[in-house]
């Protein structure tokens, strides 16, 4: 995939057209997507702290999530031209899979919020297939790991904050069978409403 550094930072040049296409072509390769919204307050933190850095630069795709992330990039001579904000690629991302008819799972946000964004979401397209909901105030890993994997999701959506949900992603990954996780903050409340 195509990157670039902005103060040693890992932000990817892509737009929704690119990013798209390769997200579902790995869902079939059973390759894991890890995808984090980089904006320059998260830049400007990692700067100061090495394991914020490690852990965006973890990921597989860093979307360039704020103006001032494509004003550093023109400023360095870099190519990234286009904002991929997290909650756009998010629906991208579920339209995708309505026509796909991929499963998704949306982890995160105070109980009964994941459930509520579930119905709007199958209220504004009927065809997405939400396999499960779990809330993000559970102690117990285990069972959030057996839920994602009992729905045979293809997609999980993080909604736990930032960098939480990138730090559960990272340290999760390697025991669930879906292919794209996101980490997406505060997304599920505003779809629920
Ligand atoms: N959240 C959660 N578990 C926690 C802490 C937070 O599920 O232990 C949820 C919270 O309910 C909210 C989201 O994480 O839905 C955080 O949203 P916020 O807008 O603060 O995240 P940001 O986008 O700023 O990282």
């Amino acid at each position: 995939a195509d990157k670039e550094t902005i103060l040693n930072v890992d932000v990817s040049n892509e737009t929704y057209d690119s990013l798209i296409p390769q997200l579902f072509h790995r869902i079939e390769e059973q390759q894991h997507s890890f995808i984090v919204a980089v904006n320059p307050e998260k830049i400007m933190k990692a700067e100061q702290n090495a394991d914020l850095r490690e852990l965006i630069n973890a990921a597989d795709y860093q979307i360039p999530d704020g103006i001032g992330v494509l004003l550093a990039s023109r400023l360095q001579g870099g190519r990234i031209t286009d904002r991929i904000t997290g909650v756009d690629l998010m629906m991208a991302i579920i339209r995708e899979a309505s026509r796909q008819q991929k499963r998704i799972f949306l982890y995160g946000a105070k109980p009964g919020v994941a459930e509520e964004a579930k119905a709007q979401l199958q209220k504004d397209d009927p065809n997405v297939h939400v396999a499960g909901v779990m809330h993000g105030y559970t102690d117990d890993n285990d069972a959030v790991i057996e839920a994602i994997n009992q729905s045979q999701a293809d997609i999980v959506f993080v909604a736990k904050g930032s960098p939480a949900q990138e730090q559960w992603i990272n340290d999760n990954k390697s025991r669930l069978h879906a292919s794209v996780f996101q980490g997406v903050g505060g997304s599920f409340d505003v779809i629920a409403g």
